[in-house]
């Protein structure tokens, strides 16, 4: 945005958007990530110059010369909000100035160029509105958007990049897990931890998730969907999953989660549902919570449900917990009562079901 407040990206249309009937049978089962929308934003930072050549144009490739710095040493960071349909015509996005924040935060983290919060928001208010439709109509789909930035500078020598590509991509897509209410089982790393201590634990960077593949990947071989973490320093409290956040619900109605202190991902999704559970009258606790804990509440039954929560994966029953030497479920292994009340709430308010007392959506047309 410019001075006057009009807009500073150009629009380039695609000359070959995808034929309307190809479009309408993608978003009848758009999977997660397969599918692309026919637009992209791209907005260009070189020192000395600030943010220039912003535009909506055609999703193409991107030319990289094979020096390009984010190839050798990944300063690279994402974001990822959703625009949903709502009832009465239109879309909203729900919560992208807190996205806009967030990603300003992991630029700092990762010494890059900090893209202005207005521009983040225009960028995706441009997107959904150029490629409106793309946004699915099923319950529990959405467009999600997928902003990121890159170091571009070519060169071989150490140091913050002098040139940065911001974009921004978007995909229609379903739930994230197969399966609908059936929870999923966690494995407990003992050989891998996500983040430490004054490392990027808190910054949502493509470096976070490279250094949790292998875990994952144990998770998988163990049987497991998802890899829990524990803490760096201890390795005693429970932080995070690869890529959403965690909550723990008790016999009393009760939930806590664990507090942010640098090493987990401060997930807008773990924030709004502590508003909604507050809201709801939900005794809310950010504490630190160990696996023995979990363990012993999970065999004595003072704890009820658990459940993973984020953009792409919104609210999801955890059923089982794995470790080497153990196995606990959790409640009756699916989803529980508080699990699907928090759920509907926030889904109802993304969704435009219900009053949006907080002001999170931001209507897009
Ligand atoms: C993105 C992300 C989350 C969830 O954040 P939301 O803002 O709720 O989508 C949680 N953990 C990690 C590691 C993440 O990258």
């Amino acid at each position: 945005m410019n001075k006057e407040g009009q807009s500073t990206l150009s629009i380039e249309k695609s000359l070959i958007p995808l034929p309307p009937a190809e479009r309408s049978a993608l978003l009848q089962n758009p999977g997660f990530g397969r599918a692309f929308s026919d637009h992209m934003v791209t907005i260009r930072y070189t020192e000395g110059r600030g943010w220039h050549d912003g535009k909506v144009e055609a999703r193409a490739n991107l030319p990289l010369d094979p020096s390009t710095m984010v190839l050798h040493y990944a300063q690279e960071i994402f974001e990822g909000l959703k625009a949903y349909r709502l009832p009465q015509g239109g879309a909203a996005l729900f919560r992208p100035d807190a996205n806009a924040r967030r990603f300003r935060n992991s630029a700092v983290r990762l010494a890059m160029a900090p893209l202005p919060d207005e521009l983040f928001l225009e960028s995706v208010h441009a997107l959904v509105s150029e490629d409106r439709d793309w946004i699915p109509e099923a319950e529990g789909s959405a467009l999600y958007l997928r902003p990121f930035m890159v170091a571009t500078e070519a060169a071989l020598g150490v140091k913050p990049a002098s040139e940065y590509l911001y974009c921004v991509i978007a995909s229609p897509v379903g739930s994230y897990f197969k399966g609908g209410a059936a929870g999923v089982t966690l494995w407990v790393s003992e050989n891998y931890i996500r983040a430490a201590p004054g490392g990027t634990g808190e910054a949502k960077c493509g470096g976070n998730y490279a250094a949790s593949l292998a875990a994952q990947a144990e998770a998988i071989r163990q049987g497991c969907d998802q890899v829990v973490f524990l803490d760096a320093v201890e390795r005693k409290y429970v932080e995070e999953l690869g890529g959403m956040n965690v909550f723990f619900v008790f016999e009393d109605g009760s939930i806590q989660t664990p507090p942010l202190g640098g090493t987990i991902l401060p997930g807008i999704t773990r924030d709004s549902l502590i508003v909604l559970a507050r809201d709801l009258g939900i005794t809310v606790r950010e504490e630190p919570y160990s696996i023995d804990q979990w363990r012993a509440d999970a065999a004595s039954g003072r704890l009820t449900e658990a459940f993973a929560c984020g953009t792409a994966a919104v609210v999801t029953p955890i059923g089982k917990v794995k470790g080497s030497s153990f196995e606990a479920t959790i409640g009756d292994g699916g989803a529980g009562p508080v699990t699907t009340k928090l759920k509907a709430a926030l889904l109802d308010i993304q969704n435009g079901r219900a009053e949006d007392r907080h002001g999170w959506l931001q209507r897009v047309f």
